[in-house]
Parts: structure tokens; sequence; C-alpha cells
């Protein structure tokens, strides 16, 4: 068990690559505070991790709001005494050509996707430095932060103020031995890859990866394992491609 004793808080944890991280984390030995803006999604995960003998709990959070952030965290130290690992994962979508753009749709993508992760970053930092626990931050960045493509101005703003945030959090956390990283998925088979879809563009996202298919939530669930255990140590203020080669590729 990779991550046995672990404790994580994971947000986004109802679906995609938030629901297989929880199932990954629990399987390899972690306990879990499931973060969800969706009720019924988060009791699922929950239940789905305990059924497969896992400990984990649901607490109802957006991570658009600092305060709820924060309570989630407070809930994995009430809950399993401590806090190691901070997955910042929670991000939406919004998909519409430049000039059909409504800017009240940019800012919600900017509220989730970047303030999310930066809301999480500030309460997992504080959280693990008053319990002098170092422990790693792992963000939810993409592709998109480094490749232009058609249709998600705003993620692309969010996801390369992800990387940035990563990189500049890694260095001032560093002192209290905290590790920051993230990952960058490419194209992965999840609800919030639907508009692209729709918009015709779904073959396109699938050929981006070397293997020409597209990713599973699983996959990019195993690598944010990897990026939690003590062994990736050397690993810090880095985004990890997660990509199947994607960025390459191009
Ligand atoms: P998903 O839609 O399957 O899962 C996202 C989850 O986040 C959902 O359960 C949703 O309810 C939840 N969520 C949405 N807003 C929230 C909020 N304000 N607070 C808390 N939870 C909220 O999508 P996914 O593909 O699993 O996405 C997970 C992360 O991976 C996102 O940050 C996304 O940008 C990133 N990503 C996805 C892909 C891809 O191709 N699927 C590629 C690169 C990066």
């Amino acid at each position: 068990m990779m991550l046995e004793g672990k404790v994580a808080v994971i947000t986004g944890a109802g679906s995609g690559i938030g629901r297989a991280t929880v199932l990954k984390f629990v399987r390899e030995g972690a306990r879990v505070v499931a973060a969800e803006l969706d009720e019924r999604r988060g009791e699922e995960v929950v239940r789905e991790a305990r059924e497969s003998g896992g400990e984990a709990v649901f607490v109802r959070t957006d991570v658009s709001d600092f305060e709820q952030v924060e309570a989630a965290v407070e809930r994995a130290v009430e809950e399993y005494g401590t806090l190691d690992v901070m997955f910042n994962n929670a991000g939406i979508g919004h998909y519409a050509p430049l000039l059909e753009h409504d800017p009240e749709h940019y800012d919600r993508v900017v509220r989730v996707n970047q303030y999310g992760v930066y809301h999480g970053i500030l309460a997992a930092g504080r959280k693990m430095v008053a319990l002098e626990n170092p422990g790693v931050i792992i963000n939810t960045a993409s592709v998109y932060a480094f490749l232009a493509s058609p249709g998600v101005i705003g993620y692309h703003a969010s996801k390369g103020a992800v990387k940035m945030m990563t990189q500049a959090a890694a260095l001032e956390l560093a002192p209290h031995g905290i590790r920051v990283v993230a990952v960058a998925p490419g194209g992965v088979d999840t609800p919030i890859i639907q508009g692209y879809k729709e918009m015709g563009l779904g073959e396109r996202l699938a050929r981006g990866q070397m293997r020409r298919r597209l990713q599973t939530p699983e996959q990019i669930a195993g690598a944010v394992a990897l990026l939690a255990t003590d062994e990736a140590d050397a690993i810090n203020g880095s985004v990890v491609m997660t990509d199947d080669g994607y960025a390459e590729f191009k």
C-alpha cells in the first residue's frame, strides 16, 4: 500500500479524475476527505470508497469559497488527525468561440479553476505549517497551460495560473518542508470534455495523445498517487506532464 497512513483532501472528488483518485487513494491505504460541490456525487464516491474497505468522508465544498475549502481541510484534521496530501483538482470548462464569449463565463471558470487552487494551497499550506507536518500539495493543471486550443480562453488563463501558482507556492512553502507539484493531463474521458465533443473537437482531442486515444481518469489518479508518496520527494515545483505525450506530440 503506497499511501498507508496518509490523510488526504481531494477536491472535485465526485467525478472523473477526482473520483478515480479517491478510489485509488483508499485502495492504497489513505484516508480521504472527498470535497465536492455536487452532494449526490460526493456521497456516492464515499459510499464506493467505504464498500471497498476504505475510509472516506464527504464534505460539501465549493472551492471558489475560501471558507469552505478551509472547512474541508479542518475536517481532515478532526476526522483523521492530520493532513498529508491536498489534491486541488476541482475544475470546470466553458466552451464557446472567443467572439461569442460571455465575460461571466470567463469569471466563473477562473473562480473555480484558479481561485479554487489558490484557496486549496492557502488553506492546506497554513494547516500543514500549523501542524508542523510537511506534506504535499498537488494541483491539477492541464496541457492547456502550455498549448492553445479554440473555444476555451478562460480555461487556458486559469490553467496557466495553476502552473505558475504551483511554482510560486513551492518556493514559498519549501522552508516548511512542504512540496507543491501539479499534474498536467491531456484529453481525459470525463464529463468535463462533453462541451468539447459537442463543438466537434472530441476526435482532435483524442488524436493529441501519442497513443491516439483519450486518457482514463485512472491513469491520472495513478500519477497523483505516485506524486503523493514519499518516493516522489525530489519532485517539487514541477508541473508533471501526465498527458500521454500530448504536449510533445504537438
Ligand atoms: P469532471 O467534470 O468529471 O469532474 C470535476 C468535478 O469537480 C465534478 O464532480 C464537479 O461537480 C466538481 N466541481 C465543479 N465545480 C466545483 C466547485 N466549485 N467546487 C468543488 N467541486 C466542483 O472533470 P475532470 O476531467 O475529472 O476534471 C478534474 C480536473 O482535471 C479539472 O481541474 C480539469 O480542468 C482537469 N483536467 C481535465 C482534463 C480532461 O480532459 N478531462 C484535462 C486536463 C485537465
